[in-house]
């Protein structure tokens, strides 16, 4: 079966084409600019490593999912003779509050509950439904499944999803921890029980989404029982521009005694925070390792935090799971960046934690652990798409 995966943004569309046979990408790429001037779909014909670029205009994503799909059965650059190939569409949903536990089948039903969960997500969950509808429009007969970023998470227990607000604020208003990365942490805890050979039900687990936005989960036993982002995306340790956990009064503070307002409290918290804010160099990890070297203490000091911050959720979801078997580090700096991962575990030896630091200048999947590390630590290259075509396919297949 192949599986066409997407993930629709408010005015950008990626797509993969997976055969799920193989689990092999056969064509994947990018429509950009959806609805503005400068539309341009970026597709790869991944099997002859081709890339193209058509410039059209695209007033809407119904348009976008038009030109990918002219793309897929295109004769030069296309990867199926036509479109009674795709078996199935799996969408990425960001959020699926309380209503979604797992992936489903979109139903009429589904799409109304989805637009339930719309005021916990403003800004991502709108063009994921458009994505869905407009699918749904060009290809009526193909089965479409619901993929949410939000749904690894709803195994959390109630003492570590809940606020201690007033129960109304959960009762009326579902303020709580939903946590997001699900599919992130789903896939690499998954893939970590495969590599070390075992049952997912056997292992405690802590995974570490580490990449412009980072969030670490807790899985035991297969399933998450507590992760780091909240009720939003900027809860946890600091990220790119976000600044993570913090006194949430330092809110009220800038608004009472600053004169700011929410907005741009909002503003400071999500865009110009984070280890962006801190170095007041760069939000990406490569440049404040390089400004770090040349002496930036600012650049060092964000990166300091960021690492102490990941190595305090180790040792708290240890102590939360009352144990711990790997750590699995993904995402941008999770995979590439072996000085951060030394960072983060140095100085857990005591629990057991101990990488080869020759092991851990290798990039893939791969077993960094030092030969007498009781707890393994891993790095797995996250696979999102993978993920939701793999969810897709299971649903689909009934
Ligand atoms: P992601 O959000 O998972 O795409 O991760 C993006 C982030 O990964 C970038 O902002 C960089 O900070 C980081 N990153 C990517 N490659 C490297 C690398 N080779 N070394 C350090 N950080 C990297």
């Amino acid at each position: 079966m192949k599986i066409l995966v997407i993930n629709a943004g408010s005015s950008s569309l990626k797509y993969q084409l997976i055969d799920m046979d193989t689990e092999a990408v056969l064509a994947k790429g990018l429509c950009e600019r959806i609805g503005i001037e400068g539309s341009n779909l970026q597709h790869t014909n991944v099997a002859k490593d081709e890339k193209t670029k058509i410039e059209k205009p695209m007033k809407d994503h119904g348009d976008a999912i038009q030109m990918v799909i002219d793309a897929l059965v295109d004769k030069e650059i296309g990867v199926i003779g036509s479109m009674d190939e795709i078996g199935a569409v799996g969408h990425r949903v960001v959020h699926g509050a309380e209503e979604f536990a797992d992936s489903c089948m979109i139903t009429e039903a589904v799409m109304k509950a989805l637009e339930k969960c719309t005021p916990l997500a403003p800004l991502h969950n709108p063009p994921n439904i458009i994505g869905i509808e407009a699918c749904k429009k060009i290809m009526p007969n193909v089965p479409m499944v619901g993929v949410f970023d939000t749904a690894f998470h709803q195994t959390m227990p109630a003492k570590a999803f809940m606020y201690a607000l007033p129960y109304e604020c959960y009762d009326k208003d579902r303020i709580r921890k939903y946590g997001f990365h699900g599919t992130s942490h789903k896939y690499v805890s998954k893939k970590a029980a495969e590599v070390l050979g075992k049952d997912a039900s056997e292992l405690k687990i802590v995974t570490c989404h580490l990449g412009n936005g980072s969030s670490i989960s807790a899985v035991d036993g297969g399933k998450c029982v507590d992760t780091s982002m909240g009720f939003t995306p900027l809860d946890g340790v600091p990220m790119g521009t976000r600044t993570g956990s913090m006194d949430p009064a330092v809110v009220t503070y800038l608004i009472n005694q600053k004169g700011m307002s929410a907005k741009e409290v909002d503003s400071l918290m999500n865009k110009e925070s984070g280890v962006a804010g801190v170095s007041g160099v760069s939000s990406d990890f490569r440049d404040l390792t390089a400004a770090s070297k040349e002496g930036n203490e600012r650049a060092q000091l964000a990166l300091d935090m960021f690492t102490y911050q990941v190595k305090k959720y180790i040792g708290s979801y240890a102590a939360a799971m009352g144990g711990i078997d790997a750590v699995v580090f993904t995402a941008g700096v999770g995979e590439n960046d072996a000085a951060t991962r030394a960072a983060i575990v140095s100085g857990l030896d005591f629990m057991g934690i101990k990488i080869d630091a020759d092991k851990n200048s290798v990039r893939g999947t791969v077993d960094i652990s030092a030969d007498d590390a009781k707890v393994k630590t891993l790095v797995i290259p996250t696979n999102e798409e993978l993920m939701i075509a793999i969810d897709t396919k299971s649903l689909v297949e009934g």
